[in-house]
């Protein structure tokens, strides 16, 4: 037998995104906060359609941003690309090691775990069901918390940029990996918003 569990969406209730104010729906008509006057919901709209929208592009633009250099050094009639990867090694060979370990953390570890576990959380919620949703929830928190610090990846790649002109006489430039590592930066702190973790409650 299940339980009709009372929610405060059922009850008409629901809380402004923008300035977090309660309110009551009592009509159908006019659905905006009366304090800041942000159109209301009562959840994200198309918070799934739009998650996996967002995933889909970050994810193809995953390839490039690691394929494709970085950056480019020119010393005295020397080219070098870089990728993100071979940046790390370079560093990892080099005194900078602490650095290595820094941008491989925010540039290979954080985007794959956010691209990975927002796939994981969309489709478990289309499939609805109960399975593991405390920890869905935790899951969901982690990524909001480490969304705040998504910048952290783009600032050590400049960081990494600024050493190397540093080191001696040469030139650096963006390579295209660089525009295809910040968007996959910026597509996926916009998935993780779009993602309305109350549909997971919702749908068990
Ligand atoms: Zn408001």
């Amino acid at each position: 037998m299940t339980k009709a569990v009372i929610t405060a969406a059922s009850r008409g209730f629901y809380v402004c995104q923008v300035c977090e104010q309660l309110s009551q729906r009592v009509s159908e008509v006019a659905h905006y906060c009366v304090r800041c006057g942000a159109n209301l919901h009562f959840r994200k709209p198309q918070s799934l359609q739009r998650t996996v929208a967002l995933l889909v592009a970050a994810t193809i633009l995953y390839a490039p941003a690691n394929l494709l250099p970085i950056m480019r050094t020119t010393s005295v009639g020397y080219d070098q690309d870089d990728t993100i990867l071979s940046g790390i090694v370079t560093l990892w060979s080099g005194p900078s090691w602490p650095l290595a370990i820094l941008v491989f953390f925010v540039s290979i570890i954080v985007p794959s775990f956010k691209l990975i576990s927002l796939s994981l959380l969309v489709i478990s919620t289309h499939r609805g069901g109960k399975w593991r949703l405390q920890e869905r929830a935790a899951l969901y928190r982690a990524i909001d918390f480490i969304g705040r610090w998504s910048m952290l990846d783009v600032f050590v790649v400049s960081l990494l940029v600024s050493l190397v002109q540093l080191r001696g006489v040469a030139s650096i430039h963006a390579g295209f990996g660089a525009p295809a590592f910040a968007s996959v930066v910026v597509l996926t702190m916009y998935a993780a918003q779009s993602f309305d973790p109350r549909l997971m409650w919702d749908r068990a």
